[in-house]
């Protein structure tokens, strides 16, 4: 059976993405290489840049996993790209349990419920908020 061909479009954003395959759960393209699963904007990477050194991991400047654009791409330190990953994560539940909180006021237990953090975490977010509104 002849193997699909790889197509690709060009999103509004710059951003390069497989339209031929799916992408993985996760939100990365994965590609077979001779039986070796790869994920594909690393092959780009190494394609246009070489050897990707080690420890050391690529990270997506447009946060769509799923790019393929070596121009959205730079390295980055392993250890480094998990502490802003998390950060961003952390900053959009911040920001989404802030919202949450104008409106609904809610204690500091129920945020840590809905916003999947400590209530001690929900309760340290609501007197930051209220310490910015004096
Ligand atoms: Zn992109």
């Amino acid at each position: 059976m002849p193997r699909k061909a790889l197509r690709f479009e060009t999103t509004e954003e710059g951003c390069f993405v497989c339209t031929s395959h799916k992408t993985n759960p996760d939100g990365y393209f994965r590609k077979n290489f001779n039986g070796v699963s790869k994920m594909f904007h690393r092959v780009m990477w190494k394609h246009h840049h070489g050897e990707i050194p080690e420890g050391m991991e690529i990270d997506h400047l447009c946060k769509n996993r799923a790019c393929c654009n070596v121009k959205h791409l730079r390295v980055l330190e392993r250890s480094y790209h998990k502490v802003i990953t998390n950060q961003t994560r952390y900053l959009e539940r911040f920001q989404k349990a802030k919202q949450y909180w104008q409106d609904n006021k809610p204690t500091g237990v129920e945020l840590g419920r809905l916003f999947g953090v400590t209530h001690s975490c929900g309760s340290y977010w609501i007197r930051q908020w209220k310490s910015e509104l004096n």
